[in-house]
């Protein structure tokens, strides 16, 4: 037996609401299984307008879209992310400004903002990292005192909270992702959470290939047209049925994951011996296959659960983190490392040389050190079986 770093997880009612789907008869985007999956989000997180995409990425490129973003503009974001955060502006013509990382979390460090602002700045970029949300109040506060647009990259952070506040609901605009790594997914897939009530009307145009087929469908125009620009952002109702499956049992996977999270901090805590719901022997692998001197350095100051998204090792070196993972790879068991700084990429070398040059140590740390451990909803299951 082999635990791989992720495992799709079904619910089992999947097939049954596309059958559904398919029988109403529409089987395009912004139908009832998408309207209910919107609904969901609206209510339950008080996000203003939710729109479903085909991806976290498609979700970005609105958002670049929505802010006018063009040619000489700039973008402030952490290097530490996933590319489509940089991809969706720069695609718009905008530069990209990097943050580096704080020194005690991957997110990036909110006072090193203010200092890159310049009158070129549109927009920052903020990407709420294994779900625990950045700074918020330090953020929106710069951005309103610059009069900059805030969209948070929330691929992560479904179901986690800032002071009481659903993560995607703070800047003007919130994405996410449903991408199959991520705690509720539907293979491909993502949602525009739009918070700023002016920007709606608009952001659904450009969802709908720049027409306002949107309000025509709902009696407000008599005919429909061109009117913006726009892209075929939304998901086919197959999707958005596939994915209405999986909101269903939102807090039975989180549960699950918590606990999984929470038997791997008990582990690395020393001590404590609650293993409850992972495999004991599984356990016993992955605290001796190598030596572990810095946990998941988190709860050296207080235990920040978030979402159970991601649960982290760093690691001293690059040398002691490859070793590591050999270790358990040898034992069956996949964990893998994450981003590799933008600032340091080939595209940045190419395109930004001013950033490429830049030094931003904690998330270049973070590239070599950080290594995520497996964490999905059969884990338990899977692990017995080692
Ligand atoms: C997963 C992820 C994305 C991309 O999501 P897709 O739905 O695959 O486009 C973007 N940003 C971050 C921070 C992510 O983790």
């Amino acid at each position: 037996m082999k635990i791989p770093f992720n495992k799709p997880y079904l619910t089992g009612k999947e097939l049954q609401y596309i059958e559904e789907a398919v029988s109403l008869g529409k089987i395009s985007g912004n139908g009832e299984f998408s309207n209910r999956c919107q609904r969901f989000f609206e209510v339950r997180y008080g996000f203003q307008k939710c729109l479903l995409t085909t991806s976290c990425t498609d979700a970005l490129e609105m958002a670049a879209l929505l802010f006018n973003i063009k040619s000489g503009d700039e973008v402030i974001m952490p290097s530490y992310t996933f590319v489509s955060t940089a991809n969706a502006f720069v695609l718009r013509g905008a530069k990209v400004v990097f943050v580096d990382s704080k020194a005690d979390h991957p997110n990036m460090d909110e006072r090193l903002i203010e200092e890159l602002i310049t009158p070129k700045t549109k927009a920052i970029v903020v990407v709420h990292y294994a779900g625990q949300a950045c700074e918020m109040d330090v953020i929106m506060d710069i951005a309103n005192r610059h009069g900059l647009f805030v969209i948070e990259d929330a691929a992560q952070a479904i179901d986690s909270y800032y002071k009481g506040k659903a993560l995607g609901s703070i800047g003007h605009l919130g994405t996410m992702s449903f991408h199959e790594t991520k705690n509720i997914q539907c293979g491909e897939g993502g949602m525009l959470m739009i918070n700023d009530p002016e920007l709606i009307k608009r952001a659904e145009i450009i969802w709908e290939k720049g027409t306002d087929r949107a309000a025509f469908f709902r009696g407000e125009v008599d005919k429909y047209g061109w009117v913006d620009l726009g892209s075929s952002f939304l998901p086919s109702e197959v999707t958005a049925a596939f994915l209405w499956a999986q909101l269903e049992n939102l807090d039975q996977i989180q549960t699950r994951r918590k606990s999984i999270w929470e038997d791997y901090y008990a582990l690395f805590n020393e001590d404590s011996a609650k293993i409850k719901l992972l495999n004991a022997s599984y356990c016993k692998q992955m605290k001796n296959e190598g030596e572990v001197p810095i946990f998941n350095f988190k709860f050296q100051n207080f235990k920040f659960i978030a979402n159970a998204h991601l649960f982290y090792l760093l690691f001293p070196d690059l040398d002691s983190r490859t070793e590591y993972a050999k270790n358990l790879k040898e034992h069956g068991i996949l964990a893998v490392f994450h981003y590799q700084s933008l600032h340091r990429s080939a595209f940045a070398q190419k395109h930004f040389p001013d950033q490429y040059r830049r030094e931003l140590p904690n998330s270049d740390r973070y590239s070599d050190c950080l290594l995520r451990l497996p964490l999905f909803y059969e884990l338990p299951e899977l692990s017995t079986q080692l």
